[in-house]
């Protein structure tokens, strides 16, 4: 094994150590949350490593970046998951490759999304990614949970797009144990009105044991398995 791929493996496994232990500590089955390996600013190389090591889902930031990737890693059989800031113009082509968008946080996406999709002449997973921010600070990304439901039932009417369930990143300078148990009770509401859009995708290399007590079925984890990021160019 190489010294990359003996680093890979030995922080892999820290980090499925970690899923376990939150897993057992919240009283729920390990194989109740699956690991997507965040593979932004890292080499195809390493996406193929990881593949190695029994990963199976891999999660990317930027288009460009993402599209060259899968490319390259077609053979691996991956699924693939979009995870950051979309574009509409970019987001047919996002989902002509991606096998789950989990970044779907406005209205305006869903006929470009589905656009795609139908011209991939398959169906593609989406997430609403819900804002946890506090109200009226102005917030990055994410659908505020106001209108979630509206957003819910505008990709309900697309048959190109398949509605799993919800992601959101903890906002900076708050416990992410609060913010994950507001998105807890969010999710809750949400259920009752789509009972079969139980993926919660919740919790990063700092915070997965916070977000996986308060019900993530997966955790987006970069650094901590592929190490610091290098810096953007
Ligand atoms: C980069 C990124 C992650 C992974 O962050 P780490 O702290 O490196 O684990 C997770 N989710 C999103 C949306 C990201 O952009």
């Amino acid at each position: 094994m190489s010294a990359r791929a003996e680093e890979v493996a030995a922080r892999l496994e820290d980090v499925r150590r970690r899923i376990r232990d939150a897993c057992a500590e919240a009283g729920r089955p390990d194989d109740d949350v699956s690991l997507v390996v965040v593979t932004k600013f890292f080499p195809a190389s390493d996406v193929r490593l990881l593949a190695d090591l029994g990963v199976t889902d891999v999660g990317e930031n930027r288009h460009q970046e993402a599209e060259a990737k899968e490319r390259e890693c077609a053979d691996l059989g991956l699924r693939w998951h979009f995870i950051g800031g979309l574009q509409s113009n970019k987001a047919a082509a996002v989902a002509s490759y991606a096998d789950v968008v989990e970044s779907l946080d406005r209205r305006k996406l869903v006929t470009p999304l589905s656009r795609g999709a139908g011209a991939r002449g398959q169906q593609v997973d989406v997430l609403l990614q819900v804002s946890l921010d506090p109200p009226g600070a102005g917030h990055r990304a994410g659908v505020d949970p106001d209108d979630l439901a509206a957003l819910a039932d505008a990709v309900g009417e697309s048959t190109d797009l398949r509605l799993r369930g919800l992601m959101a990143v903890a906002p900076l300078g708050e416990d992410p144990a609060e913010a994950f148990a507001r998105l807890a009770r969010i999710r809750a509401t949400f259920l009752e009105a789509h009972p079969d859009a139980t993926v919660l995708s919740a919790g990063m290399s700092g915070d997965l044991e916070q977000a996986i007590r308060h019900g993530a079925t997966h955790v987006r984890v970069g650094s901590a398995v592929l190490g610091e990021r290098p810096a953007v160019k």
